[in-house]
């Protein structure tokens, strides 16, 4: 089994939108992450990073939300070319797991033609009708495909093992958005890497107990951090944020990997 890390670029953005209350105006880009794991049973995409219509067609794409997180990607950096710099062409997919479907982790839905698509129900109803202070996050045109969706039910299949060996759990870990999921895999030689994506986009919000400045339910953020920080110092787990620029520059990139 190897493990690649991915960049679809990055957001231009500001720290107050990542550290709840700290840092107005000061500049904050982040890395948009994606990952692959070849597995022996499959080949699994955790999240697909931003549309390709981001790279020459932003301001029609996204619309307003560019003035909080304003996206550069390259084609290259595209989900879709990106993976066949190691090997893996699109038809090669069978899961695309999908943290949640905000604009920068849903912008490969429908490219991977064998896949299916691994959502929470919770996630996708609140995708379709956002509460107003998140509907700029959410591009429909991006996700209403008619593509072979999976559903999971959010805590009655918490840890749900995808391919019934124990090396890739879906946890439930709400917050950030009410169906937000992440994932835990258990590498033979590198150990146990749990992927937060949006439930914890830094260090700090791990770490020093600072909220994201965009969420959903404080209430059940912190719930969901309890569970990284107690994977991460009881277990010994690796825990990967979902948009730190400092983490982000310690991990192997690929086509290094993990194994
Ligand atoms: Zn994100």
């Amino acid at each position: 089994m190897r493990l690649y890390m991915f960049e679809a670029g990055v957001l231009k953005s500001q720290k107050q939108y990542f550290t709840l209350n700290q840092g107005y105006g000061d500049t904050f880009d982040v890395p948009v992450p994606f990952f692959l794991i070849d597995h022996p049973k499959g080949k699994v995409l955790f999240d697909t990073g931003n549309a390709l219509e981001v790279v020459n067609n932003k301001e029609e794409h996204w619309g307003g939300v560019l003035a909080a997180y304003d996206p550069v990607m390259t084609e290259e950096q595209w989900c879709v070319n990106a993976i066949k710099k190691v090997g893996v062409e699109p038809e090669d997919i069978s899961y695309v797991i999908l943290s949640h479907l905000h604009l920068d982790h849903a912008g490969g839905v429908g490219h991977f033609p064998n896949a299916r698509y691994v959502v929470q129900r919770d996630e996708m109803h609140f995708a379709y009708v956002p509460d107003s202070y998140m509907k700029g996050a959410y591009i429909r045109k991006d996700f209403d495909k008619d593509v072979d969706w999976m559903i999971l039910e959010g805590w009655e299949q918490d840890r749900f093992d995808l391919f019934g060996d124990g090396s890739i759990e879906i946890w439930f870990t709400p917050g950030h958005t009410p169906g937000h999921q992440s994932i835990l895999v258990n590498l033979p030689n590198s150990g146990p890497m749990f992927f937060a994506a949006d439930a914890c986009y830094t260090k700090s919000n791990l770490e020093d107990g600072v909220l994201p400045g965009l969420m959903w339910s404080a209430g059940e953020t912190v719930k969901s951090v309890e569970r990284m920080r107690y994977l991460q110092e009881a277990r010994g787990v690796k825990v990967v944020t979902g948009h730190d620029p400092e983490s982000w520059k310690s991990v192997k990139q690929a086509p290094e990997y993990y194994d």
